[in-house]
């Protein structure tokens, strides 16, 4: 029999009513390990239903309290990192030590929520009339709703919910189908971390449980993390029911190499940063400008670098794994056609690579592709897979219009020894998160996350300061403290005196 995954609602699994499943593959055996549950419009009803009663409680505890269940949970995280990240390997198939990597990074917004008490004092301004006092509180929302992309199932959730609770609203879930089991994990640790049930719920599915989450009444809020045409779906769906909305969407994120470069450290950070976790993270390196005449030079280098990465099963100590499904795998793959069909030059073709797993495992291994024409899908198109192409530019200029062209804006790079070259990029580059000889700029958690253009719809980014903002709302509260001289009428607007 294979074992069903099924949601967490009110500290503990639920079957829910929707009868439709969906299966859950581990990507370097190639093997279905599991169903998971697509939930229906009634289980997220049933879902915030909870999460509403919950919030009557949960939004009056102590700061402090809030506090000690995040210290708990940071507690419990790091004992028991290992089993998460190794739950994580198994559904989406990158290697145990990313895996830890992911896990690591999203424990940094856990530790960020521990601050909440400090973060999220008010401001106080004594005496702005005679015997008034002005003071502004930030207050939770209430039930909010959060929907997370397959290649980051521990770290995304973790952007937002630790922040959601501590700040004192109660959440509803929605993770992604391909690699669910992390999720209830995650539910599971809160609760022994002291989280009172009903605070955090999760309920698996597809279109039909976002639906349902989109358009809930007593929904306040949806931060979503995934491709561009789903987050502007979202958005504008979450919105035009009455939400606020953070929807995060996808990138194509170039790194420009200029010709003062140190080329070993350039081909080890596009290496790196184009083939971790098998290009399917939001910050990968997809395309390297290489400004000339270094370009046959630095790809020598990447090349090299190639033939020494290890492709298999994540638990085996390989470089990199699998992608996450077969679909996805293929249509990666197709893409090296295109590439040919197009003019570019295929330098390295991942469909030839060996692999230490079994056939059935939806591998690919590294490609590099020279000579991109701008014009081709290769180019274009957020390939989400270990493509890492290679566009030739003549100068810093024509590199930075290229980038500023792109209709995403997520993550770039620059790779120079001038320090005014990379001074005025970081005034010219039109990207949310800028890297300088840093491939993948992820800020901490006390910095935001988050992107420009496609690559983000509403105001709000992800964590550190901006997260605040977006889960709480600020009351600003006039006080006064009568005697007899404060009485009379006088019909005129409030003055200060
Ligand atoms: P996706 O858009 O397919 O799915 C994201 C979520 O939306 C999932 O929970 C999924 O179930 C749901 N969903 C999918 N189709 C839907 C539909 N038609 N209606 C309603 N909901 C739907 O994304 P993915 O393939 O899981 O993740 C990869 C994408 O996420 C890439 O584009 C990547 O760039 C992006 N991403 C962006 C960031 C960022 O911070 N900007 C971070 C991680 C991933």
């Amino acid at each position: 029999m294979t074992e069903v995954l099924d949601h967490w609602i009110a500290g503990s699994t639920d079957p829910g009513e929707g009868t439709r499943t969906g299966p859950v593959y581990d990507p370097a055996l190639g093997v279905v390990s599991k169903e998971v549950r697509y939930g229906s419009a009634a289980d997220i009803d049933r879902a915030v239903g909870v999460a509403k009663e919950a919030f009557a409680s949960w939004g009056q505890v102590s700061i402090t309290k809030r506090q000690n269940v995040m210290f708990g949970f940071r507690e419990l995280l790091n004992q028991r990192k290992d089993e998460l990240a190794a739950i994580l390997t198994s559904e989406h198939g990158k290697v145990l030590s990313d895996a830890a990597g992911e896990v690591a990074r999203g424990l940094e917004v856990v530790e960020f929520a521990c601050s909440m008490p400090h973060l999220t004092k008010g401001a106080f301004s004594q005496n702005v009339s005679t015997d008034v006092d002005v003071y502004s509180v930030k207050e939770p929302l209430g039930v909010v709703g959060i929907i997370s992309p397959f290649n980051f199932p521990a770290m995304v959730p973790m952007w937002f919910f630790p922040i959601a609770i501590a700040t004192g609203n109660t959440v509803v879930l929605k993770p992604s189908e391909k690699d669910p089991s992390v999720a209830n994990w995650i539910g599971a640790l809160l609760k022994e971390a002291g989280l009172p049930d009903g605070v955090f719920n999760v309920v698996h599915g597809d279109k039909e449980a976002v639906d349902a989450l989109l358009t809930h009444p007593d929904v306040a809020s949806i931060s979503f993390v995934g491709s561009t045409p789903i987050a502007k779906y979202v958005y504008e769906t979450a919105t035009s029911h009455g939400k606020r909305v953070q929807a995060l969407g996808g990138a194509k994120n170039h790194m420009l190499v200029l010709p003062d470069a140190d080329l070993d450290l350039v081909a080890d950070a596009a290496v790196n940063a184009g083939f971790g976790s098998a290009g399917e993270r939001c910050m990968a390196v997809s395309v390297v400008l290489a400004v000339e005449p270094i370009a046959d030079e630095m790809i020598e280098k990447i090349r090299d670098r190639m033939g020494k990465l290890v492709v298999g099963d994540g638990r085996k100590g390989c470089d990199m794994g699998p992608l996450i499904t077969r679909e996805h795998r293929d249509k990666v793959a197709g893409y090296l056609d295109v590439a040919t069909t197009d003019g570019a030059t295929v330098v390295v073709d991942g469909r030839e690579a060996e692999y230490d797993g079994p056939a059935e495992g939806f591998w690919l291994g590294p490609t590099l592709i020279d000579k991109v024409p701008t014009s081709s899908t290769v180019y274009r198109d957020e390939i989400f897979g270990p493509v890492l192409s290679v566009v030739r530019v003549s100068s810093y200029a024509d590199g930075v219009d290229l980038i500023n062209s792109s209709p995403y804006g997520n993550g770039t790079a620059i790779f120079t020894n001038d320090g005014g070259a990379a001074r005025r990029f970081e005034r010219e580059v039109e990207v949310g998160m800028v890297g300088i000889n840093v491939p993948i700029p992820v800020p901490v958690a006390y910095h935001s996350f988050g992107g420009f253009k496609a690559s983000i719809f509403g105001d709000a980014k992800a964590y550190g300061p901006q997260g605040i903002e977006f889960f709480t709302r600020e009351k600003a509260i006039t006080s006064r403290w009568l005697d007899p001289s404060h009485g009379g009428i006088n019909l005129g607007f409030p003055q200060h005196d």
